[in-house]
């Protein structure tokens, strides 16, 4: 049992439940941030710091001195720092960010080889945070933030422009409305500012000119916070917490009952396999990742049980083979209905029930109606729909 043999030591367990902690910080940011969970999830992570930290001090006399004291100097980095950051008044983010930064700085001492490929994962993962925490919050906040609307929620786009640095602009004088239980699905080719625009309901991109207005509030009068916290939903990359299914699910609701979780999970057609896998399975780890179907109706329970006033579904089905995208799209209509919904897809099978389908092209809208009047006029929904017809039938 030499000194590099520690697989099995419950330091390496912590230091593995830690690092994978830090992994769901890092590329689960956008979900974390979607429902407002990103202070669980690092204090979490802080405390599995805690516990190695402790354990260290214990053992420190057996095999600190061939390991280095790589870990105990991080984990007590990541405390100082947060300490730190929250005594001289930073954010609660931007402390994550700091402490996450802190553990970078750290990386040569870390005992890559004892606690293998997990840290090399995170290590990356934290390089491209530290990159993230190098650029300057996207939008600015407003010094006396108006209360949060309530909901019923309708939201209005007007003449929304929004530019990604000095080129053309993402979206260029872009309007739609969405009034309590409507959906509205929008369409268009890559680059025509699809996620721009859920970029910018979701106060994560700064608006050049026009508004977007919730129940008549600019939301550049909110705080971006409270905006998320009424228009969130799906993300582009949901991603799969190291953390049982319960969990997984619950992250968007530590709070949820039971039956509520249940009735989340049977509304996106996931029960038969939570039962399957086990409600207390942990994921994420070697040989339970889910299928790209499942991850979607995964991020579609989370989103159902969060239940926001206004709910964004960016491409869900993108990714997906075409059988398993026409039954998740079948389900995930199903269960929007009467629900306010954006809905941003490539796919064109089922908008039929949706109340209006607006066209994007190069920033602007070029079309917009329901499906009946889009396929009856020529343009790129026509074309689409046709395509779409005929790889169905010869593919
Ligand atoms: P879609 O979602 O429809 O594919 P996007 O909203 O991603 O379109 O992109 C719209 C335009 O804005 C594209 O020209 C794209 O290259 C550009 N763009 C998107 N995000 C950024 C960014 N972060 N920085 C610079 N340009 C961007």
């Amino acid at each position: 049992f030499g000194p590099f043999f520690v697989e099995d030591s419950p330091r390496v367990e912590l230091g593995a439940d830690l690092a994978a902690r830090v992994a769901d910080l890092v590329h689960g940011a956008a979900d974390l941030a979607a429902y407002g969970a990103r202070d669980r999830a690092l204090a979490a992570a802080m405390d599995a710091d805690a516990r190695l930290s402790r354990l260290e001090r214990g053992q420190a006399r057996i095999n600190a001195a061939a390991l280095g004291l790589g870990m105990l100097t991080q984990g007590l980095t990541v405390v100082a720092v947060v300490l730190a950051a929250q005594a001289s008044g930073l954010g609660r983010v931007a402390t994550a960010v700091a402490a996450l930064t802190s553990l970078v700085a750290f990386e040569p001492a870390l005992p890559l080889a004892a606690a293998g490929e997990r840290f090399a994962g995170v290590v990356a993962a934290l390089r491209r945070l530290r990159e993230t925490a190098a650029t300057p919050p996207a939008v600015r906040e407003p010094a006396d933030p108006a209360p949060a609307p309530e909901s019923p929620l309708t939201v209005e786009v007007e003449d929304l422009v929004v530019r990604h640095g000095g080129r053309e602009p993402a979206l260029n004088g872009v309007s739609l409305t969405l009034t309590p239980g409507r959906r509205v699905a929008v369409v268009g080719p890559s680059g025509a500012g699809k996620s721009t625009l859920l970029s910018a309901l979701m106060r994560t991109v700064e608006i050049e000119s026009g508004a977007i207005r919730l129940n008549g509030t600019d939301v550049r009068r909110l705080s971006s916070d409270d905006v998320r916290a009424l228009v969130t939903g799906l993300t582009q990359d949901p991603y799969v917490f190291q953390a049982t299914v319960g969990d997984n699910l619950r992250l968007a609701g530590p709070e949820a009952s039971a039956e509520d979780v249940v009735a989340a999970v049977r509304r996106a057609r996931l029960d038969a396999w939570a039962e399957r896998t086990g409600w207390d399975t942990v994921l994420g780890e070697d040989g339970r990742t889910v299928s790209g179907g499942q991850l979607q109706r995964l991020a579609l329970a989370r989103a159902l049980l969060y239940d926001p006033p206004v709910l964004l579904l960016d491409e869900p089905a993108e990714a997906l083979d075409e059988e398993t995208a026409d039954l998740l799209m079948a389900d995930l209509l199903d269960a929007t209905r009467g629900r306010t919904t954006l809905l941003v897809t490539h796919r064109l099978r089922g908008l039929e029930q949706v109340d209006e389908i607006v066209v994007l092209e190069g920033g602007r809208v070029t079309q917009r109606g329901a499906h009946a009047d889009l396929v009856a006029v020529p343009g790129y929904y026509r074309d689409l729909w046709e395509s779409e017809a005929l790889t169905r039938h010869h593919g």
